[in-house]
């Protein structure tokens, strides 16, 4: 970011001094992560333009807290139960019933700080993390993943194409939109309900919504206020993007409907893969657009960048792309 930007403070997430400065020095205050305390933020919305609120942050931020909203909400959730110790984590899984994924509440990514428990044998393997407050979910065997992400200006939502997500270790690997496997009538009860969910949280601004779908039904699993990397598709692949909307929502303009502008097909570049994405590029191919984000330290399983393919579906992709990354 500090190559576009012209400007830059460089404090801790829960620094309230910096976070008021940066306040103080911009026109409007949204946020791209979820690290900065949402509680920090309740006085510096009274002061400043941060039009989306603490709240969506402050509930993404702590997976129990998460979770409850969800439901309170009209979303349905996985079994899940709030765990800090070896008898309540016992106590979750005579209720919940093996295998089950142990996460730590706050602070987790990307398959970090979680642990799944096929049997009783990995109870002890899971101990050490009950050093910090976790949460323990039903393992979803999940047909697949699909998510949403969808803004609001407090009145009327959009939402972006409803994309199929395939994650390699916890972390998002492949994206396809339309997501094929998804009949119309799944596709447009995941939208009103996301859209239901929004306008009850009385949420503004974007939010992404990550479900496990399994026999026609869709689990929440969890949600991020925020351009989520399962819409970077959206820069191609649909007549506007996760990103300009957001700015739209932010200045105040009205909001555009996005239309997929064809089969599109996100493949993220994780450190190992930085060297194919390289070489992709060189070959600057119709359709085929390679986003390499500059950052100065590669490393296997970071994200370093991703690959839109306009025009594609999961079949061609799987026959023609597929090999030319690491497996
Ligand atoms: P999360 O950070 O919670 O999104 O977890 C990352 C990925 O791990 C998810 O996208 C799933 O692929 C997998 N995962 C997490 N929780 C569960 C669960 N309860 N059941 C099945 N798979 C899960």
């Amino acid at each position: 970011a500090f190559r576009v930007c012209d400007d830059r403070i460089v404090a801790a997430y829960g620094d309230a001094a910096a976070l008021e400065e940066l306040c103080r020095r911009s026109d409007a205050v949204t946020y791209e992560f979820e690290n900065v305390p949402g509680d920090i933020l309740i006085p510096l919305c009274k002061k400043y333009n941060i039009p989306q609120g603490y709240k969506p942050l402050y509930d993404s931020q702590d997976r129990l807290r998460e979770k409850d909203n969800a439901r309170a909400n009209g979303l349905r959730t996985p079994l899940y139960a709030a765990v800090d110790d070896e008898a309540s984590l016992r106590a979750a899984l005579a209720e919940i019933g093996f295998p089950a994924a142990l996460k730590t509440r706050t602070l987790g990514y990307d398959g970090h700080g979680q642990l799944v428990l096929k049997d009783e044998a990995d109870v002890p393997r899971a101990l050490p993390m009950l050093s910090v407050p976790c949460i323990l979910e039903a393992f979803v065997p999940f047909d697949f993943e699909a998510s949403i992400v969808m803004v609001s200006d407090g009145e009327r939502v959009i939402h972006f194409p409803i994309g199929r997500n395939v994650h390699r270790d916890g972390i998002l690997d492949l994206c396809f939109v339309p997501a094929e496997g998804m009949d119309d009538g799944l596709r447009s009860r995941m939208a009103a309900a996301g859209e239901r969910f929004m306008k009850s949280c009385r949420y503004r601004g974007i939010l992404a919504i990550e479900f496990f779908i399994r026999d026609g039904e869709f689990y929440f699993n969890e949600m991020a206020p925020r351009p989520h990397n399962s819409g970077h598709y959206t820069i191609e692949g649909c007549t506007t993007n996760q990103f300009r909307e957001l700015v739209r929502f932010l200045l105040g303009e009205p909001l555009q409907e996005p239309r997929l502008v064809a089969p599109t097909v996100m493949k993220n570049i994780l450190g190992q893969d930085l060297e194919a994405a390289e070489r992709v590029a060189a070959e600057n191919r119709p359709g085929v657009h390679v986003h390499l984000y500059g950052k100065t330290e590669s490393r296997p399983k970071r994200k370093m960048g991703h690959i839109t393919f306009v025009g594609m579906d999961a079949g061609e992709y799987g026959a023609a792309w597929a090999d030319r990354f690491v497996k």
